[in-house]
C-alpha cells in the first residue's frame, strides 16, 4: 500500500524463521510490527470513534476471569469451553482462564458493579485480545483481537437493529465489503426452540449413520451445534434438516420481523440464513454474522447475537442483552491496504558539532508545540540523515548547519516537492504547523 509519501504498508509482516536465539512467538500468536502495527491502531481508533457515535462507551475487563464465568457463560457444551480455553491454577489454587471472548466478562462486570440497576440500556464497547487454543491457520490465531459492543437491559428489536447498524457502519466506513447473514434461533422455551429441538433430534436420529462421529455425540448434548460442523458428511445431512425459523413462537417471530423492517428502513441489506447458529451457547433469538468475500475458509469477520439468558446463568437477575464481536485480525487481512498518515511532520538534519547539539532541543521544542519530529540518533552524515528523514515519513527536513545557526534560521526542505526555503528558527512552529 502506498501513502502520500510513498511508504508502503503490508497488512502483516509474516513471521520469519527464528534468528539464532531459537525463540519464536508461541504457536498461533504473531508480532505486529511497524508499519502494520500503525494500521492496526488506526482501525482500532476508527472503531472506538464509530461505536461511540451510537453511545457505546469503553469498558475494560481483566484478561482472565474465574473459569466458571466462561464455563457457565459460554456454555459447557460449546467447543470454546470444551476444547479451546487456556485454563490455569494460580498460586491460591483458583482456576482462572484467559478470556476466550468478552461477552461473559462484560456481563459479569455489569452485574458485579450494578450497572443494570442504573440507566438502561447499558451500552459498552471493548477492544481487546482474546485467547483460544484453536488449530492455527490464516485468519485463525490463538491470540486474536476483538472489537465489540454490548447493549444490556433492553429487549426491544430496535436494539438488535442498532447493534447491527453499528457494525454495518463500521465496515462500510472502512470500505470493507461484507455480507450480513441473519437468523433467529428463538428462545429456549417449549413453544419455540424446545419444539424445534425435538424435530431436529428426530431428524438427526434418522440420519445418525451419515453423521460424522463427533456430531453424533452432539445429538444428545447440543443438537443445534450440528449446524456448525465442518465435516462434509454432516454438512450434507444438515442441508435437508428442519430449520428453526419454521418453529419460532409468535413473540420471537414478531421480534425477528421487527428487526428486519428496522434494517430495511435504513437500507441495511442482509441474507436470511436459517442454518446460522453461532458457536456460543448463550444466544437467544437474533444471531448474525458478517462475512467478507475473499478470505477463504476463515471468512467470518464478525458476529453477534442476543443473549437474554446470560445474566441469569451468571447468577444475576434477568437482564436481556445483545452484542457483537468483530475479529480485527481478519478485518486487517480483508482490508489489505490502509493509507497511513506519516507519524512525524519534521526531521531535523544537523551538520556540524554545534548544530548536532541543537538537534535534540529543537526537536523537543517542536514536539512540545504538537509537531511530530525526529532527528538523527546514529551519528549519520548529511546524506544518511536525509535518507533517514525520508524513512521517517516526515514531510519536511529542517536543516541546520553553521550558516543557518549564525543567521538564526533553518533551511526547510519539502521532501515531497524538493522545494526549500529559509525560515527563522523562532517561527518554525508557526511555519510547520500551518
Ligand atoms: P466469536 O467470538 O466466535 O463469535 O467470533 C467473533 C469474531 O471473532 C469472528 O467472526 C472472527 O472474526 C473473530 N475470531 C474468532 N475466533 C478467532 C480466531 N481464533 N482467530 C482470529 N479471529 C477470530
Amino acid at each position: 500500500m502506498t501513502t502520500e509519501l510513498g511508504r508502503s504498508c503490508k497488512p502483516y509482516t509474516e513471521p520469519m524463521a527464528p534468528e539464532e536465539t531459537g525463540f519464536s512467538a508461541p504457536r498461533g500468536t504473531r508480532d505486529l510490527l511497524p508499519p502494520a502495527s500503525s494500521a492496526w491502531q488506526k482501525v482500532i481508533r476508527y472503531a472506538q470513534d464509530s461505536f461511540s457515535k451510537a453511545g457505546y462507551q469503553p469498558v475494560e475487563t481483566p484478561a482472565f476471569e474465574q473459569t466458571e464465568v466462561f464455563a457457565r457463560g459460554v456454555g459447557a457444551t460449546s467447543e470454546v469451553v470444551t476444547k479451546q480455553m487456556y485454563t490455569f491454577t494460580d498460586q491460591g489454587g483458583r482456576s482462572l482462564t484467559l478470556r476466550p471472548e468478552a461477552t461473559a466478562s462484560v456481563v459479569r462486570a455489569v452485574l458485579e458493579n450494578n450497572l443494570h440497576r442504573g440507566a438502561l440500556p447499558v451500552k459498552l464497547a471493548y477492544f481487546g485480545w482474546m485467547y483460544r487454543q484453536e488449530r492455527p491457520q490464516k485468519g485463525r490465531y490463538r491470540q486474536f483481537f476483538q472489537l465489540g459492543i454490548e447493549a444490556l437491559g433492553a429487549s426491544a428489536a430496535t436494539v438488535d437493529a442498532e447493534v447491527i447498524e453499528v457494525a454495518d457502519r463500521f465496515y462500510k466506513g472502512l470500505g470493507l465489503k461484507t455480507i450480513l447473514k441473519l437468523n433467529s434461533i428463538g428462545h429456549p422455551g417449549e413453544s419455540c426452540r424446545g419444539s424445534y429441538n425435538d424435530a431436529l433430534v428426530a431428524y438427526l436420529r434418522e440420519h445418525e449413520a451419515s453423521l460424522a462421529e463427533e456430531d453424533r455425540a452432539r445429538i444428545a448434548t447440543n443438537p443445534l451445534r450440528t449446524f456448525d460442523s465442518k465435516e462434509s458428511s454432516t454438512i450434507a445431512v444438515m442441508s435437508e434438516a428442519p430449520v428453526i425459523t419454521d418453529h419460532l413462537c409468535s413473540d420471537c417471530a414478531e421480534h425477528f420481523v421487527t428487526i428486519r423492517s428496522a434494517l430495511d428502513a435504513v437500507g441495511i441489506e442482509y441474507e436470511l440464513d436459517p442454518r446460522l447458529v453461532r458457536g456460543l451457547d448463550y444466544y437467544t433469538r437474533t444471531a448474525f454474522e458478517f462475512v467478507a468475500g475473499d478470505l477463504g475458509a476463515q471468512n467470518a469477520v464478525g458476529g453477534g447475537g442476543r443473549y437474554d439468558g446470560l445474566a441469569e446463568v451468571l447468577g444475576g437477575p434477568p437482564v436481556p442483552g445483545i452484542g457483537f464481536a468483530l475479529g480485527l485480525d481478519r478485518i486487517m487481512l480483508a482490508l489489505g491496504d490502509i493509507a497511513l498518515e506519516p507519524a512525524v511532520t519534521a526531521y531535523v538534519v544537523a551538520l556540524g558539532d554545534e548544530a548536532i547539539r541543537e538537534a535534540f532541543p529543537l526537536a523537543t521544542r517542536l514536539r512540545r508545540a504538537g509537531i511530530g519530529c525526529e532527528f538523527d540518533l546514529m551519528g549519520r552524515q548529511m546524506k544518511g540523515q536525509m535518507k533517514d528523514a525520508v524513512r521517517s515519513g516526515a514531510r519536511f527536513a529542517v536543516i541546520i548547519g553553521e550558516a543557518e545557526l549564525e543567521a538564526g534560521e533553518a533551511t526547510v526542505k519539502d521532501l515531497a516537492t524538493g522545494e526549500q526555503e529559509r525560515v527563522a528558527l523562532d517561527r518554525l512552529e508557526e511555519w510547520l504547523g500551518a
